[in-house]
């Protein structure tokens, strides 16, 4: 079956939809799901809509970042996320909370120029024009600047090669300013255009957002760390350790990485943010001394655990989708922030509790025994167990020899032959 594409962004959604349905021979039931989760609006978001894919959304707790009590949401597809920053975040909070620092909040952009046969020279000559071409900058988008923003600084980088990048830091107030920097780093290229005699190669944000840093910490009494059999002293002693082998290994640092992205990204998209922007700034910095390493580090003197971690974050709290997300507004009403520093500053404390809580878990009971928890509810619910039969199934369940569909669904059965023997 070929449907006929061509066009397809002109058609409106009945027609796309009836294309899509033609091509890939859909059932109604599977067609009614394009309209099930349609949303008008979001034709303004992206191109060729269709229809919206929804994600669960939860809320971590126990938070308490500089002083301030806060409940999170979260949006992830992933079991346990939210179980273990809420689980991370009431360690912390028991030993006072987290702390954060952000001391700026600037993006940057680069201008690339090549085929340079003095790169230096061309430097210089952008170097002496620094202040006419901060005015450019601003000049593209005169409401920053009113708000109190603007471009900040510019500098120039010898990349080799012929190539140089002009660095073009900005003040963004409250917005995650992609766009916004976009349109100043074109403005900024022409005039470099006109003074060098170059056309610049391209003029984009850098998601390496470095003048956006911000960092979380805390410190925790190690008798807070107690799990099962393993004193809280043991316990910091194996976090340490795990930190260390994820400073060594970039195999290790990846995961540990992943895990603290876990929570990172679904505040991040519970927010409206971008989390593409956050999540190739992390790695990048994770990078920034030629290893890959964890972004977070744990250390004990055997009475104490303090953990770190720093990241970029160029989180907005305006712009984007934001404006069209009503669940994204809702969210930002949930967490008591004011400014976009503010949102950063929270989206650190998360991640490090969702670190503390996958190493303590891993250096411990294994990462499995709060997983599969989940996992099997899921496979319960997918086998068709009512929520009233579901803490007996599960108890079956985590005994069975076999913890697959075709075992639960036996499983299930059994338990309601049972039941209505018992009834009769
Ligand atoms: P917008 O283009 O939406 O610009 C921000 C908007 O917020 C402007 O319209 C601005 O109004 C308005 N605004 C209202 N109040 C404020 C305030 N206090 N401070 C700042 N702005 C305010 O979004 P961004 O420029 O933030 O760009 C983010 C988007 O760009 C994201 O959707 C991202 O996915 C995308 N993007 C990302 C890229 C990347 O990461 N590499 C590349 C390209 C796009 P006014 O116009 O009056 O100033």
């Amino acid at each position: 079956m070929t449907a006929d594409f061509r066009h397809f962004y002109q058609k409106d959604w009945a027609e796309r939809t009836a294309i899509v349905a033609e091509q890939a021979q859909l059932t109604p039931t599977e067609q009614a799901l394009f309209k099930k989760y349609y949303v008008p609006a979001h034709h303004e978001i992206i191109e060729n809509y269709l229809t919206d894919y929804p994600l669960p959304m939860g809320l971590a707790v126990n938070f308490v970042i500089d002083g301030q009590t806060q409940i999170i949401p979260m949006v992830t597809e992933e079991p346990s996320v939210i179980a273990a920053a809420s689980n991370g975040a009431k360690i912390v909070k028991r030993a006072g909370g987290f702390t954060t620092v952000l001391n700026q909040r600037q993006m940057v952009g680069q201008i690339v120029l090549e085929h340079l046969t003095d790169v230096d020279a061309t430097a210089a000559v952008i170097e002496q024009h620094r202040a006419t071409l901060l005015q450019v900058a601003d000049n593209a988008h005169p409401s920053l600047k009113k708000r109190g923003g603007g471009a900040r600084s510019l500098r120039t980088r010898n990349l080799g090669n012929g190539y140089l990048s002009i660095d073009l830091f900005v003040d963004v107030q409250a917005a995650m300013g992609a766009n916004m920097l976009n349109s100043m780093l074109e403005a900024v290229a022409k005039s470099i255009g006109v003074l060098t005699k170059t056309n610049a190669l391209m003029s984009i944000l850098s998601n390496y957002a470095t003048a956006s840093l911000v960092k979380a910490t805390c410190i925790i009494p190690v008798s807070l760390l107690q799990a099962g059999r393993y004193s809280g002293a043991l316990v910091a002693q194996k976090i340490a350790s795990a930190s260390e082998v994820a400073q060594i290994d970039p195999y290790r640092a990846a995961t540990h990485n992943k895990g603290i992205m876990n929570g990172i990204d679904a505040v991040a998209i519970a927010t409206g943010n971008d989390w593409r922007a956050i999540e190739s700034g992390a790695h990048a910095y994770a990078a920034k001394d030629g290893h890959y390493r964890g972004l977070s580090t744990w250390t004990t003197d055997g009475t104490t655990l303090s953990g770190q971690l720093e990241l970029p974050m160029p989180v907005g709290i305006v712009g984007g989708s934001i404006k069209i997300n009503e669940l994204a507004q809702l969210n930002q009403r949930l967490l008591k922030f004011e400014t976009a520093g503010d949102l950063a500053r929270i989206i650190a404390a998360e991640g490090l509790a969702q670190n503390l809580a996958a190493l303590r878990a891993l250096v411990t009971t294994g990462i499995q025994q709060g997983h599969m928890h989940l996992q099997l509810k899921s496979l319960a619910l997918a086998a068709g167990a009512t929520p009233t039969e579901l803490p007996l199934v599960l108890q079956r369940l985590e005994q069975a020899p076999q913890q697959d569909l075709a075992t639960t669904q036996k499983l299930i059965a059994d338990l309601r032959q049972t039941k209505e023997e018992t009834d009769d």
